[in-house]
């Protein structure tokens, strides 16, 4: 039997399944492309596999879920009401992590912006978020 999905769509669906293209990071993905911005996505050689890549610019975009990485100070990020110390830990640990790839990141001469899931609900302050991040000056 003949595979009826298109290979674009069918690596899309596949990239899902392993927890990849959450649909934020497609969000932001595709109004960085109507802004006409071209990028290089899931970067493996690179600290903590970074969501979108600007090569040329040396400049870095994570889309972060605000519950998985614990945006502070938003009401998505709240923990749940049973389980507590197990998310508190899993949390913390992700938290961690992302702190620690944002810091190699830096050492290697890159500049790194997070976008928070919560900030898509107010599309064109986050496009200029994102234009002031990529137009900025590269030399700091
Ligand atoms: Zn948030």
């Amino acid at each position: 039997m003949t595979d009826h999905v298109a290979p674009e769509r069918r690596s899309e669906i596949m990239s899902r399944i392993n927890g990849k293209d959450t649909s934020p990071e497609l969000l932001v993905r595709s109004l960085l492309y109507r802004m006409g911005y071209r990028f290089r996505v899931h970067l493996k050689d690179l600290p903590g596999c970074p969501d979108i890549v600007f090569s040329r610019r040396r400049k870095i975009i994570f889309v972060h879920g605000c519950f998985w990485h614990s945006h502070r100070g938003c009401k998505r990020a709240a923990l749940p009401k049973s389980n507590v110390e197990f998310w508190r830990h899993k949390l913390s640990k992700n938290k961690e992590r992302d702190i620690a790839n944002r810091r190699n990141l830096k050492r290697l001469g890159w500049q790194v912006k997070t976008i928070w899931q919560c900030e898509l609900n107010n599309p064109p302050k986050l496009e200029r978020t994102l234009r002031v991040f990529l137009e900025g000056s590269a030399l700091c």
